[in-house]
């Protein structure tokens, strides 16, 4: 579900003109709807409200401020991976209690600060990791919460081609070596061991994973508290997929509908981490025409928009829905298909000016004839977008919008050539 749609041809976001927007804040642009990120949010909410569940919004995914305040003001957690990511949420307001903390890499000055912050949580990834967070815990005189990551080696991509198998990851550890784990470490005064953390993958597309790999983290968590360990907590990650094409991916109803009889009697509290679900078709990058260009039997429309500021085409062919803000005259709204194929269609790639070959937002498309000026709307960029984007080529980063009703608001200036230099020497 999202709130972009065609109105006698023109596309809106919300109650707004897209074409309209374009002509002040400029191109490219990423545009936001508040009310698709609400949507989603509110979703998973509802969907796993039967538990003591706290929906934790992975930040990596749509980072900016004005965003993460929205998610303050509507009670959400946050999971973060990072040192930047916990001072975002400190100047966003959030309640720190819920925030949880993951990745494999935490340095001891990102520890540091996120235990000045009062993270609710660390999820903790190896024996090492455990060790030096007991040990600043202890050092800082603050008792911290952490919970383990278990790889629980289940494959997410069960129903496509591509299984890549069982495979050492460098996340988490084996489940294996859990009990091991909490044998060693379950009684740190200062880094309180008392949860698990799940995440298998992303996005994954179907309910069984989940469900495979909660049922193992259920049967471990009785061998440990039959162990005498106290566990309180199950984090099971995120990864639910997001429709980048129309009915791709399980709405949050759907992954709870068979997740939440598995945890109704457990009581445990339950975290849930959803990125892309939320944030993907909250988004698109508004990006213009500047030149068309045939060679040999293919066809270019060369872009303002590019791999710096949409990286996902080129770096895991990601697939984004590209289509017209305006349409041609009498022209039938698109649908979000690869079916689609609207009169007098042209098949071009879109590209854009950067000194790569894997320089391309999306290759062979079907599109009403294009011309230089026309602006181009590329969907479900709202997650893994403005948040992966590079100044590489010297290109300044594009602007943020967010759009709430009938206004928007620029919620990121679009940076000028001094931003690119402002912290060289
Ligand atoms: C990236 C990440 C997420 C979010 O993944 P999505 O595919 O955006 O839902 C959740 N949890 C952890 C630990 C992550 O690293």
């Amino acid at each position: 579900m999202d709130l972009y749609a065609y109105r006698s041809g023109r596309l809106f976001c919300e109650d707004v003109d897209l074409t309209a927007l374009a002509a002040e804040v400029g191109t490219p642009a990423y545009v936001y709807s508040a009310g698709t990120l609400r949507h989603h949010y509110r979703s998973f909410a509802e969907a796993f409200a039967p538990l003591d569940a706290t929906v934790c919004f992975a930040i990596k995914s749509l980072s900016n401020l004005s965003v993460l305040k929205l998610f303050v003001e509507w009670g959400a957690g946050f999971d973060v991976v990072s040192g930047g990511e916990v001072f975002r949420e400190q100047r966003a307001g959030a309640d720190m209690s819920r925030v949880v903390f993951a990745g494999v890499g935490k340095t001891d000055r990102e520890i540091n600060e996120a235990i000045a912050a009062g993270v609710g949580v660390f999820n903790v990834e190896s024996e090492a990791e455990f060790e030096n967070l007991a040990r600043l815990a202890r050092a800082a005189a603050a008792p911290v919460t952490a919970a383990l990551r278990v790889n629980p080696d289940v494959d997410p991509r069960t129903h496509t081609y591509t299984t890549t198998g069982k495979k050492e990851t460098k996340f988490g550890v084996d489940i294996e070596r859990a009990e091991r784990f909490f044998a060693a470490y379950g009684r740190d005064a200062y880094a309180r061991l008392t949860g698990l953390h799940l995440h298998i993958g992303s996005p994954v597309n179907t309910i069984e994973p989940y469900v495979e790999a909660i049922t193992k983290a259920l049967a471990l968590i009785e061998r440990l508290r039959a162990a005498g360990s106290t566990i309180d907590t199950l984090d099971i990650g995120g990864g639910f997929g997001a429709d980048y094409e129309t009915g791709q991916a399980p709405q949050a109803a759907r992954y709870a509908e068979k997740i939440v009889p598995l945890l109704a009697r457990t009581g445990l509290k339950i975290i849930v981490e959803p990125g892309r679900q939320i944030s993907c078709n909250a988004g698109v990058l508004l990006t213009e025409v500047q030149y068309l260009k045939a060679g040999g039997d293919k066809h270019f429309a060369i872009v303002d928009g590019s791999m710096t500021d949409l990286i996902r085409p080129a770096l895991y062919d990601g697939w984004h829905f590209i289509y017209p803000v305006v349409l041609p005259d009498g022209a039938e709204p698109p649908v979000r298909s690869r079916q689609y194929a609207p009169a007098g269609a042209m098949k071009v790639d879109v590209v854009g000016g950067v000194c790569e070959s894997s320089d391309f937002l999306g290759k062979e498309r079907r599109l009403p004839a294009l011309h230089r000026g026309d602006l181009l709307a590329v969907f479900s960029a709202g997650a893994y977008g403005f948040t992966m984007a590079s100044q590489y080529n010297s290109r300044p980063r594009t602007p943020e919008v967010l759009v709430e009703g009938d206004r928007y608001r620029v919620v990121r200036r679009r940076e000028t050539y001094e931003d690119l230099i402002d912290a060289e020497a």
